[in-house]
């Protein structure tokens, strides 16, 4: 293999090499916002988070696009009600986004040929389909892109840094616990060390209504991302409850459904606007 000379004008490697980034930063140029949404823990309501953001901000009328970068669990086709669809190529032979909601979703969950295949790939790997996402996706002109990043602060999170150049914001999301908040502490920490703001902290699963009573119950403890948001000088951009109405919802028709029926959640995401 010949050794990279660095003169990315005068290679003729240049428009398959890894290095490259002008594709990438051209398709970047063209979206204003680049979400990226954490969580320090799994099962903390990442996913759910990353697309009820995504359809709120649709709902108020911008262009929205939702990249599930979490390739070994690639949950938003199930979110979404659309496992079994599979994505297509444009005239131009770029790959073309799943038009669902009003946003535009691409997932690696939609590009295997068995959503439950596993995908088995070491970070380098990651690297390069993440790149290739964003680059040979028709994304288009768009107001906000939300990126749904695997938990912790491993290859994807620090690849997307690296490939996405220039302004782009973190929201990080917890569940009260602390179980979840110490690893939500090494997320913004990496965040600090990485140079990406953090747009504010979503405290999910905050607390349960039972149908026999009003009274809040703090399953997971009260107030804790509150605590942590204050703590860093963060904002707290909403409080969701664990809602077994809303988790039905998604489980029976889409998650799109689920909050255009659940007033308090839309509510709750009144703030996303200002991301
Ligand atoms: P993560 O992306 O952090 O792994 P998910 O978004 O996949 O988490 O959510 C984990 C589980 O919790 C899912 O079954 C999801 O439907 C459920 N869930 C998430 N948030 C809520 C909520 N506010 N109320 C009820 N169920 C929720």
């Amino acid at each position: 293999m010949s050794e990279c000379s660095h003169n990315c004008e005068t290679c003729a490697s240049k428009d398959s090499c890894a290095n490259n980034y002008d594709k990438v930063n051209e398709k970047m140029s063209r979206i204003k916002n680049k979400i990226f949404v954490l969580s320090g823990k799994g099962g903390v309501g990442k996913s759910t988070v990353a697309a009820l953001i995504a359809v709120s901000l649709a709902k108020e009328g911008f262009n929205v696009g939702l990249l599930d970068v979490d390739f070994h669990g690639p949950n938003q086709p199930t979110l979404f009600k659309v496992q079994n669809v599979r994505l297509g190529a444009t005239e131009d032979n770029e790959l073309e986004p799943l038009e669902i909601a009003g946003i535009k979703l691409v997932s690696i969950g939609l590009l295997l040929e068995d959503a439950d295949q596993a995908v088995i790939w070491r970070g380098p790997a990651k690297m390069g389909v993440l790149k290739q996402l964003l680059e040979e996706t028709a994304w288009g002109d768009l107001d906000y892109l939300i990126c749904d990043f695997p938990p912790g602060t491993g290859d994807e999170i620090l690849s997307g840094c690296q490939l996405i150049e220039g302004d782009k914001r973190a929201v990080i999301v917890t569940t009260p616990q602390e179980l979840s908040l110490a690893d939500c502490r090494k997320c913004i920490d990496f965040c600090k060390k990485a140079e990406l703001p953090v747009a504010g902290v979503v405290e999910n699963m905050s607390y349960f209504v039972c149908d026999n009573c009003d009274k809040k119950h703090y399953i997971f403890n009260n107030g804790g991302g509150r605590q942590m948001a204050e703590k860093y000088g963060l904002k707290l951009i909403a409080t969701l409850p664990i809602d077994n109405k809303f988790l039905a919802q998604c489980d029976e028709s889409n998650i799109a459904v689920a909050l255009k029926n659940s007033p308090l959640f839309q509510k709750e995401l009144e703030s996303v606007t200002e991301l």
